[in-house]
């Protein structure tokens, strides 16, 4: 395989993981961010993320999921810093939840390691989740929490002690593909590549000359809340965990500052933004779901938020990532529209690009995760 020279435009969950792959093969590879790498302001912010293999999202993630368990353990391995806690991950459902009952049948289906919790055996195990009676749950016992900005890091790490270049504060204004290559402009220069890789999260395709497919950026709070006994909230004793009641949706994460635990709410709620403009001052109305599960389903929980922030990331209109060329040209690959669950498959990911720009990319994966199919038009 001959060697390309390859520019990774937007440097964050994605594009660190495909500039790690790529150097490892031995390409010259180059990112370019617009902020440090990492930082808190786009999709990899926040601190902590759910890694979980049992996937009611869709059986088309596993394969990607299995491989990124492997790859973030390897990742780990050659890291100075823990960013991946396998902890285990809890769902908890109330009576017959429907949801809850697929999403054991696809463990089952897809031999993921896990545990039925009955409510007995759930309130002796983790008592911090005050139950109303008749609930039961689910461990996925792969399941993990993620540090994202470590993740990040570690990989950007790995990518320049392979060889890889990064540019840090370098936004690119225009990805132009024309058949001598891809020209990119940032901070007024342009340089010329054989391929590029967008990765560019809630930034979407916006900077690629040329009819692309549409992503929409969404706002997301996150909150913190502090909690009375912090030895109960530590990642030993409080897996990472997703819980649906009749009213209420959101994922809580363990204490990892010693005194707060993290509150998210489900993520299809919020409104599309410009991410360039996006108001990141948190009112008092974005934290009422994130308010009514402290104080309703955890015990020892704070009242109200003593920490928050907004986060962005791209969606699709299906809600399924598109990794793949772009529709117009083979020398620029989309890894985009990770909808709000990208974060635990970024790995895999990496190794997707790294298989489009080397083989054409593996067929499985491009019948997923087609830029063509039908859910996604061109804006
Ligand atoms: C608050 C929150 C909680 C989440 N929780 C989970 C979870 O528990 N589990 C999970 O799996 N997923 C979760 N997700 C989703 C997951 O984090 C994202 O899907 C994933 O990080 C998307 O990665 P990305 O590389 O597309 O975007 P990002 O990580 O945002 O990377 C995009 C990068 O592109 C850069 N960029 C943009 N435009 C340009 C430009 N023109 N030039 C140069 N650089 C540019 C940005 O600065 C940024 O660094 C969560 C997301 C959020 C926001």
């Amino acid at each position: 395989m001959s060697a390309k020279k390859i520019a990774v435009v937007g440097v964050g969950a994605m594009g660190s993981m495909a500039l790690w792959q790529l150097a490892r093969r031995g390409h010259d590879v180059t990112g370019f961010d617009r902020m440090g790498v990492p930082h808190d302001t786009s999709a990899h912010g926040a601190e902590s993320r759910i890694f979980r293999l049992a996937y009611r999202e869709g059986a088309e993630y596993i394969p990607l999921l299995k491989r990124s368990l492997a790859l973030w353990t390897e990742l780990q391995a050659g890291s100075d810093r823990k960013f991946h806690y396998p902890i285990g991950c809890l769902y908890i459902g109330e009576r017959g939840a429907d949801w809850l009952l697929g999403t054991i049948d696809g463990a089952r289906e897809h031999d993921v390691r896990h545990e039925v919790l009955d409510e007995q055996a759930l309130r002796n195990r983790f008592p911090q989740h005050r139950l109303s009676g008749g609930e039961f749950a689910l461990l996925d016992l792969d399941g993990a929490l993620l540090r994202p900005e470590l993740g990040v890091r570690a990989a950007v790490q790995a990518a320049i002690a392979a060889g890889a270049t990064l540019y840090q504060g370098c936004g690119v204004e225009r990805v132009r593909p024309g058949s001598r290559g891809v020209e990119i402009t940032s901070n007024g220069q342009t340089q010329l590549f054989d391929t590029a890789v967008v990765t560019c999260g809630a930034w979407g395709a916006r900077m690629i000359e040329g009819p692309s497919p549409h992503f929409t950026a969404r706002r997301l709070v996150g909150t913190w809340f502090g909690v009375d006994d912090t030895a109960a909230y530590l990642p030993s004793r409080f897996p990472v965990c997703i819980r649906r009641t009749s009213e209420i949706d959101y994922s809580g994460f363990p204490c990892l500052d010693g005194w707060t635990v993290k509150i998210m709410p489900p993520v299809n709620y919020l409104s599309d933004v410009d991410p360039s403009a996006v108001d990141r001052t948190v009112s008092y109305a974005d934290t009422a779901i994130m308010r009514q599960v402290a104080q309703t389903l955890l015990d020892g929980v704070d009242a109200e938020p003593v920490r928050s922030g907004v986060y962005l990331d791209g969606f699709t209109a299906d809600n399924h990532p598109v990794i793949d060329f772009h529709p117009e040209s083979n020398r620029v690959i989309l890894a985009a529209g990770f909808s709000g669950h990208g974060y635990k498959m970024a790995p895999a990911v990496g190794v997707a690009i790294a298989d489009l720009v080397d083989t054409g990319g593996d067929n499985y994966i491009r019948h997923h995760f087609s830029v063509h199919r039908p859910a996604l038009k061109a804006a």
